[in-house]
């Protein structure tokens, strides 16, 4: 049982109804609609904050603007000196700040833990990047001309974050859009608002040790309506969102209409391909801890099984095995795999696809249900369940945010590769095989559709060092690693005429 007023004094959280911070100043309006941190390992509220108005809004806007106008002039290398200090204190909040992500979202206190190292790890490769934010120089058609392209910050980035990785995703994009030199604006989700709360103190210490003035990367509490305020908004030239393909398309659409550039970053139906090549002990590890980590519920989860005729039935029987051995309950308690899906709509969600794929033919090998009992009382506790079925199933093409597995047979690799690609989603993908042509036939333009394609690994757990994000209607936005940072800066070309005539380009003649 999580000791959850030591971790919330350790992270310096204290009771409050604050709706927003735009650093050392926490406000919001009294009147306003309150929130609560509800928990899915024991049911019970952490706490309650309240949901910022639009008048908290135009507070945390006045701010951040006045912050650019500081904040871009200085050097990109003391941007990455700041962030550098605020990897190390996230590095001395690990415990607490992870065990807060695992009490909060439910996942578990390692995949906690592994978050706030993430976060770490994208503030390392940011202080890198803030010495490396190369423009090219190239030769000009025009005799003592020079040309070159210079990367400058955007201004106001909106952050709008899922729950599943409550802390993880702000820090992809805050690390990056602050060495850049813009300011950032984070609405994480309704559901997971203390885990933003911890972040916005632990960030705010280093801003203040380093006399920064407020606004430079602040916290706005709400739902929907809140995320609405800042996409509709000409003010915040960019908004990186990561949620599911309906907010995405919400998002796209307002975001366009003002012709704003948006990041996006959605839903996932992610599948590996077990070849008749496959090491299947290995590939065992990779599709379990795939599809029932965060019980199902990261963007990158293994959802379909595509599985050659000739091993089916041998890595079927291994599957089902390998789920009578996996321990569910309190994700605090290291000994348990898999601990509570977010919410209780979350889990009538999960029901409510197992009746789908069964309408649809689905023959269940696995079968799933909500588990119940004194260790189970916050009713979010669901069994991973795996389901025979075919691709086309209206079910198996969509998202289901829960340990569901689909198991589909295939008989050539490039049947294999059609039914991988053959879902609307196109975040992650895999093979596994020990046979180089198929590997490298899935990696080839007539492979994997997937932003993400990995050869014996599974879908999940990717690095921050590449790019991550995925195509169609996983949105097409890049983060994290590579050069994902160009998203939060504009490019500029420049073209210098040293010479004392001005010759035009194409030859054009224009005398007067
Ligand atoms: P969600 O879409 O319900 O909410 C995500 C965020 O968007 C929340 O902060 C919410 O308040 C906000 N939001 C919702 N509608 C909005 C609108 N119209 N305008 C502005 N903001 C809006 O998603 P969720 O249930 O929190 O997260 C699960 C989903 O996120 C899954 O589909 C998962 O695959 C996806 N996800 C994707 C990635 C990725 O990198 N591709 C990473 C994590 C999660």
């Amino acid at each position: 049982q999580a000791d959850i007023k030591s971790i919330l004094s350790k992270l310096g959280i204290h009771a409050g109804n604050a709706a927003f911070s735009t650093g050392s100043h926490w406000g919001g309006e009294s009147n306003a609609k309150s929130l609560e941190s509800f928990s899915p390992v024991d049911g019970k509220i952490i706490a309650t904050a309240k949901m910022a108005t639009p008048a908290d809004y135009e507070t945390i806007i006045a701010k951040a603007q006045e912050a650019f106008v500081y904040w871009r002039t200085i050097p990109a290398p003391k941007r990455g000196e700041i962030v550098r200090q605020f990897g190390d204190a996230l590095r001395a909040n690990k415990e607490a700040l992870g065990s807060l992500v695992s009490y909060e979202m439910g996942k578990s206190l390692q995949e906690g833990f592994g978050e706030v190292q993430e976060m770490i790890d994208i503030c390392d490769f940011a202080v890198g990047l803030s010495r490396q934010l190369y423009g090219l120089t190239m030769h000009s058609e025009r005799p003592s001309h020079r040309m070159y392209e210079q990367w400058h910050p955007l201004g106001i980035v909106g952050i709008i974050s899922a729950f599943n990785f409550p802390v993880a995703v702000w820090s992809w994009n805050a690390a990056l859009a602050l060495v850049c030199g813009n300011v950032c604006i984070w609405k994480p989700s309704e559901k997971t608002p203390l885990t933003g709360i911890a972040c916005q103190h632990i960030i705010t210490k280093v801003f203040e040790a380093n006399n920064i003035p407020e606004g430079v990367s602040s916290l706005i509490i709400g739902d929907r309506e809140v995320g609405e305020l800042m996409t509709n908004d000409g003010r915040v030239p960019l908004i990186s969102a990561t949620g599911s393909t309906r907010m995405g398309k919400a998002v796209a659409a307002a975001v366009g209409a003002r012709l704003g550039k948006s990041l996006l970053e959605l839903g996932g139906n992610n599948a590996i391909i077990i070849s008749e090549h496959a090491d299947l002990d290995m590939s065992l590890i990779g599709a379990v801890f795939g599809a029932v980590g965060t019980a199902g519920q990261r963007c990158t989860s293994t959802r379909r099984l595509i599985i050659h005729e000739s091993v089916y039935d041998a890595f079927k029987e291994k599957l089902v095995k390998a789920y009578g051995q996996i321990r569910i309950g309190d994700p605090l308690d290291q000994s348990n795999h898999v601990g509570p899906l977010i919410d209780t709509d979350a889990v009538a969600a999960y029901l409510d696809s197992i009746e789908k794929c069964k309408a649809e033919g689905g023959n269940f090998v696995v079968e799933g249900g909500v588990l119940e009992g004194a260790a189970y009382s916050s009713g979010c506790y669901v069994k991973p369940c795996i389901a025979e079925v075919k691709n086309e199933y209206k079910i198996v093409q969509h998202e289901t945010f829960a340990p569901i597995l689909y198991l589909i047979k295939y008989k050539t690799l490039d049947e294999a590769i059609a039914l991988q690609n053959g879902v609307p989603q196109g975040l992650s993908s895999a093979i596994m095989t020990l046979n180089l042509r198929e590997a490298e036939q899935f990696l080839s333009a007539q492979g994997s559709d997937c932003g993400i394609a990995n050869v014996n690994i599974g879908t999940s757990g990717a690095e921050i060092g590449g790019a991550f994000g995925g195509e169609k209607e996983t949105g097409g936005g890049r983060e994290s690693g590579s050069d994902a940072w160009r998203a939060y800066m504009r490019r500029q070309t420049n073209t210098i005429n040293y010479s004392n005539t001005l010759p035009l380009a194409q030859g054009i003649k224009f005398d007067l």
